[in-house]
């Protein structure tokens, strides 16, 4: 659920246009530049997750930022869910759709033990189609994926809806 984070919300810029006519692109590079800003969006993720984990999975880019901090925070590892060519050793991937074209994310195929209680987490969810197809790369590893972490949810594109359709708890901070 998004609960009332204006402290969050005040500290995200949002640029028209970018990175093309038509999107509102939240940036949360003015969110990182503030210490306490910072500090509350780890402490309020850290707050909304429910139930044991073992591992963080944070989505690149920006969730690696954030997955790192909460994996210090509850005390696990993070795993690094990458753009498909970037990983050095033996890969696991997940093809998903863009609105022109696919992408292709991937995972060390050893990364993750079989029934890994993982908590995923990324900056913004929109439309959802990174975060399923983190999801499916997930279980494929055999991963029980129990929350998606994100700062923003923008709800008007259904992301978090089917994220939930999934079988995934959803929470995020702001919208
Ligand atoms: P989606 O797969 O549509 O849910 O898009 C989520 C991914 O794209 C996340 O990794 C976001 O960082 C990025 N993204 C999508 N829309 C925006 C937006 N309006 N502002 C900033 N980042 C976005």
């Amino acid at each position: 659920m998004t609960a009332d984070n204006d402290d969050i919300r005040a500290r995200i810029r949002t640029i028209p246009d970018f990175p093309k006519p038509g999107i509102q692109f939240r940036d949360i590079t003015t969110l990182l530049l503030d210490a306490e800003g910072l500090r509350l969006t780890v402490e309020r993720m850290a707050e909304q997750v429910r139930g044991p984990i073992d591992l963080v999975a944070g989505i690149e880019a920006r969730g690696f930022l954030f997955g790192a901090a909460l994996a210090v925070k509850l005390g696990t590892g993070v795993l690094l869910i990458r753009k498909d060519g970037k990983l050095p050793g033996a890969t696991i991937a997940e093809d998903y759709a863009l609105e022109y074209g696919t992408d292709r994310i991937a995972i060390h195929a050893d990364a993750c033990t079989p029934g890994a209680r993982v908590l995923l987490i990324d900056d913004l969810i929109a439309t959802g189609g990174t975060a399923r197809a983190a999801v499916r790369l997930l279980r494929k590893a055999g991963a029980e994926v129990v929350q998606a972490s994100f700062v923003i949810d923008l709800p008007e594109l259904g992301g978090a809806d089917a994220l939930r359709g999934d079988g995934v708890a959803v929470t995020s901070l702001t919208a």
